[in-house]
């Protein structure tokens, strides 16, 4: 039996400085996944670490009392394009360009995955 939460690390990239950043994601029931916490990761290590290998699905949230947001810009929220690239959102714009893909698209809908890594 497992009693611990699940963690797992999103990667992410910021749509302002396009620099990478890792978000701490916590399956707090099942396949309820939240976010709670943001962190930079220099980009030597991002493609390094073996971080965006496996998918989570589920709901997919907010803390929004504790996710700190993008530690580049600070946007409050999270976007995922089509290409599987997840980036910060301010939740204003409703147009964005994709950090990863360069793709600019509009925003709609909930994540309903996103790409993750074992927290190590
Ligand atoms: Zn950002
Ligand atoms: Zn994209």
């Amino acid at each position: 039996m497992r009693e611990i939460p699940q963690v797992v690390i999103a990667m992410a990239r910021c749509r302002n400085s396009k620099k990478a950043f890792g978000i701490r994601v916590e399956e707090r029931g099942p396949s309820q996944w939240v976010a709670d916490w943001a962190f930079s990761i220099p980009e030597n290590k991002a493609s390094k670490e073996g971080y965006g290998h496996s998918e989570i699905s589920g709901t997919f949230a907010i803390d929004s009392q504790q996710y700190p947001g993008c530690p580049h810009c600070h946007a409050r929220l999270i976007v995922k394009c089509s290409c599987g690239g997840t980036a910060c959102w301010d939740g204003e714009q409703r147009k964005v360009s994709c950090p990863w893909c360069g793709a600019k698209g509009v925003i709609g809908g909930e994540i309903e995955s996103l790409s993750a890594g074992n927290d190590r």
